[in-house]
């Protein structure tokens, strides 16, 4: 009988008698596992309270994992960078100089500055990290970086200046500074005796890159996020589940070249009325090419964000929880 490793992320509730109800509600559910946001803001003003959060998911019979939701603006999540405030000098700039809202992941100070978080991490007694969607700065047709950071190592890559405009050398350059930063920071937690795992956005032009992540040996778990409902991707139906087989195919390939465990994200929230069926889809979908490491973003439908929330979220999160059972009881 296969291991099955069953989740959900959870974020937005910082008050432990309320969160104590969700995770009773999430182990009934059969959940073996919740991946808990550990923003800016938490490391700042709810370091302790995510320790009492860690403690809860275990007395519930649950693996915790903590993801730099939106920290530094280098990894996903709808949450700000304080430290590219405060420390403009490590920010992302572009071509001709201006600072950008993210920290740049090649500068000195914003990986020490992600070190501390992975500290942080290992000080609530998490058993993981949940390394979330690493990228540079994109967005509204401004990106980054070409700070000094990058301009020197771009130099000492290709021999000569970095680019003005987004050339593919320029994206493999970004492409290895972010496996390089992956490589440093799993490879800390790792030496805190934390478990690592990955998530790679499926923009198909950085598919070919995968490869290096997913060989870091610093790594246990690797996946996707194949999303089929947003602004930029609207699929519903038998499209879903080809979607979602074709990225679990690679991770599952991938996983089992480099011995790694295959994971992959499933679409709850922002769930038009009537498409609910499309979530058991993307699990079916998911199990079937071998995946047995399933996580939905997020809790109930993410009925609490109202940005991205489905719209009957309770419909969102049943049809999840019947479709994770259905999956596990086919072994
Ligand atoms: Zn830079």
């Amino acid at each position: 009988m296969a291991t099955w490793h069953l989740g959900v992320s959870y974020f937005g509730n910082r008050d432990p008698r309320h969160v104590d109800r969700d995770l009773e509600e999430m182990a009934a559910a059969g959940l073996t596992f919740v991946v808990h946001t550990f923003s800016e803001n938490d490391l700042a003003f709810y370091a302790g309270t995510l320790q009492e959060i860690v403690d809860l998911t275990h007395r519930h019979g649950l693996e915790a994992f903590l993801d730099p939701w939106g920290v530094g603006r280098i990894f996903g999540g709808e949450a700000f960078s304080n430290f590219a405030l405060e420390h403009r000098e490590a920010d992302q700039l572009t071509p001709t100089g201006e600072p950008l809202p993210a920290a740049c992941p090649n500068h000195p100070d914003t990986r020490r500055f992600l070190h501390e978080w992975v500290e942080a991490v290992a000080r609530t007694g998490a058993d993981g990290v949940f390394f979330d969607e690493p990228h540079f700065y994109h967005r509204n047709g401004r990106h980054g970086c070409w700070c000094e950071a990058c301009r020197a190592r771009f130099r000492d890559r290709f021999g000569h200046p970095i680019p003005e405009t987004f050339t593919p050398e320029l994206r493999a350059f970004q492409m290895d500074s972010l496996v390089d930063l992956i490589r440093e920071l799993a490879g800390h937690a790792k030496d805190l005796g934390l478990k690592t795992s990955l998530c790679l956005l499926p923009h198909v032009e950085e598919l070919d890159t995968w490869p290096r992540f997913f060989g870091l040996a610093e790594l246990d778990i690797v996946g996707t996020d194949p999303y089929w409902h947003n602004p930029w991707l609207q699929l519903t139906g038998e499209a879903v589940g080809r979607h979602v087989a074709e990225y679990a195919r690679r991770v599952a390939t991938l996983a089992r070249e480099h011995r790694k465990e295959p994971q992959i994200w499933i679409q709850a929230f922002r769930i038009p009325a009537g498409t609910e069926e499309d979530v058991a889809r993307a699990v079916r979908a998911a199990a079937g090419e071998g995946v047995r490491n399933l996580a939905a973003w997020s809790f109930r439908g993410t009925a609490f964000m109202s940005s991205i929330r489905s719209d009957q979220p309770e419909v969102v999160w049943q049809t999840l929880i019947r479709a994770y059972q259905e999956v596990r009881s086919r072994g």
